[in-house]
């Protein structure tokens, strides 16, 4: 992270000129997709839902901005927090839109007149619903992502008024059209018995109806040991992606709970990898530390050594599980469960993010996958990207990025445990 801040603009302008080409999914390096929420009983013809849970979000950048091109509002949320349809309607688009990532386009009947509600920056593999389908206020329909011309995580949502977005309508602002929405996720609780789908955990809150219904990012009970194979292929079988791998003892005991949990997040990383980033990032201070080049100056903090800036599209306050339970950038940076778990969500964002890119042709890289995911984190993703595989074309890759990685993957087998 020490030289994130400085190449941020960079990279962001980068990405704004870069088409993300997402082919297929590899379902088996993502995470796991949940199941759609349940629409619960139907309201009353004509209400409204919020997209995304109250509480939930937060609003980074407001109907107008940017001097009137800022066509919807913007709803910052962990990534992965489910995306609401906000009335009964009929999915007019639901695939890749310049500039959007992917979007979902939504068309409702509004006394005769056609009205339209936008959602972009998702992922391709969190399209829930295809074009034609008829979807139901408060169903779920997507997952929020940073996909696009994005900066973090967020909802980017519009209201078109009578024409709708295709047929003449103009955009509005949408805080004041969802006043008095009801919350998503309301509706009868869960059938008893049901199972959730691996690795998705239904939020006790949805079942007290009012909840945001699935928690994506809660990480799955860490498996047993002898089921924990590396499937996906995405990193060597033997650092045991996906799962708890870290060895007892190794790190504080504050710190010890959160790099368990956060390893199990997804399949590219590992407890024992985050728990080798720790120490090169923060030495396991909670005011970091550990790093003492010139570009620690820049001002990142805690133990997972996060900007400020980049803390505000990830630093959610977690529960005792590890689940987001509020909106980002909102977490305390200092405290390891915080930090942490955001240093996993990060990762994995980065590490799908670097296999799309790898899968599109667009990164070459045929070694060690953790390197360019590693790497994305201290540099930006973006840096990969530009750079088609290790960062390249700025002298603090070579003096910072690649000492960096190197000495992370080289601490990473201290910190594993043996996996038979
Ligand atoms: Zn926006």
């Amino acid at each position: 992270m020490k030289i994130f801040a400085a190449l941020a603009a960079l990279w962001i302008t980068a990405a704004l000129m870069l088409v993300v080409f997402l082919l297929d999914d590899d379902s088996t390096c993502g995470t796991a997709v949940p199941a759609p929420a349940s629409p619960g009983a139907p309201l009353p013809a004509g209400s409204k839902v919020y997209p995304v849970a109250q509480g939930v979000f937060t609003i980074t950048d407001g109907f107008g901005a940017r001097g009137g091109a800022h066509k919807g509002t913007d709803y910052a949320a962990p990534e992965g927090t489910p995306i609401y349809a906000a009335m009964d309607g009929v999915v007019h688009d639901s695939g890749p839109a310049s500039g959007f990532g992917d979007w979902i386009v939504l068309d409702h009947n509004i006394n005769g007149e056609i009205w339209s509600t936008v959602y972009g920056h998702m992922y391709e593999k969190d399209l829930l619903v295809h074009v034609g389908d008829q979807i139901a206020a408060g169903q779920q329909i997507s997952r929020v992502g940073t996909n696009g011309e994005s900066t973090g995580p967020h909802l980017h949502f519009e209201v078109w008024t009578a024409g709708g977005r295709n047929g003449g309508g103009t955009p509005i602002d949408s805080v004041p059209w969802l006043e008095g929405a009801a919350q998503p996720g309301a509706g009868p609780a869960p059938t008893p018995g049901a199972t959730p789908a691996p690795g998705v955990t239904v939020d006790p809150a949805a079942a007290a109806g009012t909840g945001t219904g699935i928690s994506p990012t809660t990480p799955a009970p860490a498996p047993a040991p002898t089921t924990t194979g590396n499937s996906a292929g995405c990193a060597p079988a033997d650092s045991g992606g996906g799962v708890d791998n870290l060895q007892p003892g190794l790190v504080p005991p504050e710190f010890e709970p959160w790099y368990r949990r956060a390893g199990a997040l997804c399949p590219q990383i590992s407890s024992s990898l985050l728990a080798a980033q720790g120490r090169q990032e923060g030495g396991f201070s909670p005011e970091g530390g550990a790093n003492t080049s010139a570009l620690s100056q820049t001002g990142a903090q805690g133990p997972s050594q996060f900007e400020p800036y980049t803390w505000t599209s990830w630093g959610a306050p977690v529960d005792d599980q590890g689940t987001p339970i509020g909106p980002v950038g909102t977490g305390d940076i200092h405290k390891p469960s915080d930090a942490i778990m955001a240093q996993g969500r990060f990762m994995c964002h980065i590490a799908e993010a670097v296999d799309g890119w790898i899968s599109s042709g667009q990164v070459h890289w045929s070694g060690d996958r953790r390197e360019l995911y590693v790497a994305g984190y201290n540099a930006g993703e973006g840096a990969v990207l530009s750079s088609g595989g290790f960062p390249t074309g700025s002298s603090d890759y070579v003096t910072q990025t690649r000492p960096y990685v190197d000495n992370i993957l080289a601490m990473e087998p201290q910190y594993r445990r043996a996996l038979s």
